[in-house]
């Protein structure tokens, strides 16, 4: 059974020409968005209706994808403000 995670994902890819669910188009990919693109959009449709979970949300340092019901760190001190986890906190990331 495949996470809200793994279903954002899944779209978040195949929005950037990426088809890991093996989906048969007619020609080639139909769609290449950068990533920032794709995370546009996967956001609006978040807002408009329930089809995608809207807990899941990209990290603004390195770009994945998490759950913020059960991982992750929302932080208004810092810019960006939503992060992964620990190690991608920019005060984390910087303390070397
Ligand atoms: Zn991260």
């Amino acid at each position: 059974m495949p996470t809200d995670r793994d279903i954002v994902q899944l779209m978040f890819d195949f929005l950037q020409g990426k088809n890991a669910a093996g989906l048969i188009f007619d020609g080639p990919h139909p769609l290449s968005l950068t990533a920032d693109q794709a995370w546009i959009a996967i956001h609006r449709i978040q807002e408009l209706n329930c089809a995608l979970s809207d807990t899941i949300e990209r990290c603004g340092n390195c770009g994945d994808l998490y759950d913020s019901d059960s991982e992750g760190i929302y932080d208004e001190s810092v810019s960006p403000f939503n992060f992964c986890g620990d190690p991608c906190r920019p005060e984390v990331c910087h303390a070397d």
